[in-house]
């Protein structure tokens, strides 16, 4: 293997760190302890995994957290109630819907009502609008948070480079590549209707997968010496380890940089979590009578 690894495995200890550090500050400062609501319903077992490991990893830094369990069949009414309830409480620094909710629930509308200023997952039309009009108050999704982190850290530059983002989902692929422009890189975006996809990934200089497709970016679709990041997490029948949309050993010897899957973008996305719910805390304390 040729590539340096981009270790977010090690880097989200670091940040984590500073996060704890930033929690303990606030509260020597006389302030109560940042808190993140969860809101859970129905009874997928993977959210329930999510939440735990983000319940954990507030636990660690010294991040209050609660979940808000519904039942599968809650109302629409319901789920609105609790983000109004969620909004109004000034005990509640952050909020969290956990994805999905019950079908026949309408999602949209649920983040809809959630304040801006506690929407520390970064997910609503709100949110993503200020992204988009490049006001840096507005809370960033933490999945491409992390990657823009990843590549400071590692003194990578971005401006003028060529990025290419494989994906235009609204949490992952179309945030990451609205960050990358404010980064002043040139983005191209492409997805399941791109032609020629690998003259387009050959063409980039930092190359982000975020498809979902085990394995699918190969070797022969990279430039000698790119930055290559890869999003996805893939269950895989019959293989032990989940693997991420890029064929990673081969890679790993054209590529300059690239992420491992597990222990690359994942551990980044909940340590940017924590990160924006300290954040919403410390506005939350400066603001305070
Ligand atoms: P998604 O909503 O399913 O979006 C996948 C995107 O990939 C779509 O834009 C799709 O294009 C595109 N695509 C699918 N097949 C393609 C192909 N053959 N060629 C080019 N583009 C193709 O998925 P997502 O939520 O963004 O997640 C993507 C991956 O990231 C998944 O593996 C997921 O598990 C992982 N993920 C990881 C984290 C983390 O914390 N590490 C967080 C979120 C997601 P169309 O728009 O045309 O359909």
């Amino acid at each position: 293997m040729s590539a340096t690894l981009l270790d977010g495995t090690a880097l989200s200890r670091t940040v984590r760190n500073e996060v704890k550090d930033r929690v303990s500050a606030l509260v020597a400062a006389g302030h109560r302890a940042p808190k993140l609501v969860a809101v859970l319903a129905g009874d997928d077992p993977a959210s329930e995994t999510y939440v735990g490991m983000k319940q954990r990893a507030c636990a660690w830094v010294g991040i209050e957290s609660e979940t808000l369990r519904m039942s599968g069949a809650t109302s629409q009414e319901e789920a609105e109630a609790v983000i109004r309830r969620l909004n109004a409480d000034a005990s509640v620094d952050g909020v969290l819907v956990q994805h999905p909710l019950p079908k026949h629930i309408d999602e949209a509308a649920v983040l809809r009502l959630l304040d801006p200023a506690k929407d520390v997952d970064g997910v609503t039309p709100a949110s993503m609008g200020a992204l988009l009009a490049g006001d840096d108050r507005a809370f960033a999704a933490c999945t491409p948070l992390g990657i823009m982190e990843l590549l400071s850290r590692y003194d990578i530059p971005v401006e003028g480079k060529r990025a290419v983002v494989i994906g235009r989902s609204v949490i992952l692929g179309k945030p990451l590549a609205l960050l990358l422009l404010a980064r002043n890189a040139t983005v191209t975006i492409c997805h399941s209707r791109t032609r020629d996809l690998a003259d387009r990934t050959r063409e980039a200089d930092l190359l982000f997968a975020a498809i979902g497709k085990p394995e699918m970016i190969k070797a022969s679709m990279i430039k000698p010496g790119a930055v290559v990041v890869d999003a996805g997490y893939n269950r895989v029948e019959g293989r032990k380890a989940d693997v991420g949309d890029v064929d990673f050993e081969p890679t790993s010897e054209v590529a300059a940089y690239i992420t491992p899957v597990p222990g690359g973008v994942g551990p980044m996305t909940i340590a940017m979590l924590l990160r924006n719910t300290t954040e919403a805390a410390e506005r939350r304390a400066a603001t305070a009578p």
